[in-house]
């Protein structure tokens, strides 16, 4: 392996594979990756069948500067990402609410990769440290020796899932290149209770449709009482826009108060499962009686199960999280070619960056649209 090479790219995850597979010309590339396999997180995704994109992917679904994020989406958006894989023979299918996920695994992802990547230098299972610039080359030093560029890409993702190689390592190099960062934090994950809540941890297991409320947003979907707190599809996308304080949980949603009359028990009429019922039921301090001996004062406290409101105490972590919120300011970045405005030739694409997004593909679309965007620029097509 040469040591000096026209770009060097940190990061074998999904951002930095799209780059390097749309580059016209690939020789004379490198990428960098501490992990032993590339794409080692779009093998785990989705379940393993990696929720690729989504049919509806609008800026409305990041946390980001909306105007950065609908720029670099439009440039390759969800068709273009499904027409580029449907050309290489991945043909996703949809499987709920507009998710597209491999038709078998996620290795029909990684096997596009393969293909595409076959000319390009790898250093794997090489860890990046420091990154300087002298006389307009940037040097690379890792565990395995330094390395040195004309281009450097900063594809290196976030804080989460250190497990499989997140390190942190992009947001050190920006700060290095003086890039302002905001706040970062784990997201898409679950929450963990305050004592007051300890009594969901008995319903470990179970799960239910609810609405999740937070500041600035509400979604509708499962929530999974588990070991450590509660989990599931709803409260990973409510913990998106969570930061510290209240949320509200609505456990009856659209439920037909109409419903609560006649001889039939609480547990039966409420539609929910029997052992969540009864939980709720006692903490209430409710017998499960006949919906027809309900007083007025009781219905009005079965009520505040649509907003039961309380303060999480906090997440699982990065160990858990599917992404990290925050990053890079990409009002830093300019969002046509991703190069860093501070610093002539280095470029930062994918999670690395402020912008993250909402479950069900968008993360992914983001990495490969941010890639496209970088592609254009080597590949000559902007005129910057
Ligand atoms: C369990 C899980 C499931 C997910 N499922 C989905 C899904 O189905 N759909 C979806 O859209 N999103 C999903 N995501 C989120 C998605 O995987 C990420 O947002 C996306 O991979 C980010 O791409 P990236 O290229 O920016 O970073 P990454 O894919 O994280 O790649 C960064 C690479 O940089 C390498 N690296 C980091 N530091 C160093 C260093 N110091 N030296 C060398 N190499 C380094 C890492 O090893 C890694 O391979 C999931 C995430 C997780 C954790």
């Amino acid at each position: 392996m040469k040591r000096a090479y026209t770009t060097i790219i940190i990061g074998a995850g999904a951002s930095g594979l799209m780059l390097a597979s749309l580059l016209e010309d690939k020789h004379d590339t490198l990428i960098i990756d501490s992990n032993i396999k590339i794409g080692a997180k779009i093998a785990i995704s989705g379940g393993g069948k990696c929720n690729l994109t989504n049919e509806s992917v609008e800026a409305s679904n990041y946390v980001g500067e909306a105007w950065f994020v609908e720029s670099v989406l439009s440039r390759f958006d969800q068709e273009a990402v499904l027409a580029w894989f449907g050309q290489r023979g991945v043909t996703p299918q949809i499987r709920k609410d507009g998710q597209y996920f491999c038709q078998k695994s996620a290795d029909e992802v990684l096997s596009v990769f393969h293909r595409e990547l076959r000319e390009v230098d790898f250093a794997m299972q090489t860890v990046v440290g420091v990154v300087k610039k002298v006389d307009k080359v940037f040097t690379v030093e890792t565990d395995r020796g330094t390395f040195l560029s004309e281009q450097l890409v900063v594809a290196s993702g976030g804080l989460s899932f250190p497990r499989i190689g997140a390190s942190g390592v992009g947001h050190v190099i920006a700060e290095s290149f003086g890039h302002g960062m905001t706040t970062t934090a784990p997201a898409l994950v679950g929450f963990t209770l305050q004592p007051e809540q300890f009594f969901f941890k008995a319903l470990s297991g179970a799960s239910l449709e609810v609405r999740i409320t937070t500041e600035e947003k509400s979604f509708r979907g499962d929530l999974l009482f588990a070991h450590k707190g509660i989990s599931g599809p709803a409260v990973l996308n409510a913990s998106l826009y969570w930061e510290k304080g209240q949320i509200e949980i609505d456990f009856l949603p659209g439920f037909d108060w109409g419903l609560l009359q006649g001889k039939k028990q609480l547990s039966t009429i409420l539609p929910l499962p029997k052992k969540i019922a009864k939980a709720f039921l006692d903490y209430l301090k409710l017998s499960d009686k006949a919906a027809e001996k309900l007083t007025d004062p009781e219905k009005a406290q079965l009520k505040t199960l649509q907003h039961y409101r309380f303060a999480p105490a906090g997440t699982f972590g990065y160990t858990k999280a599917e992404v990290t919120r925050g990053g890079v300011k990409s009002s830093e970045i300019d969002p046509y070619s991703m190069m860093s405005l501070r610093e002539p030739n280095l470029y930062f694409i994918g999670e690395v960056l402020d912008v993250t997004g909402e479950l069900g593909g968008h993360n992914f679309q983001w990495a490969f649209s941010s890639a496209y965007c970088c592609a254009e620029m080597f590949n000559g097509v902007l005129d910057v």
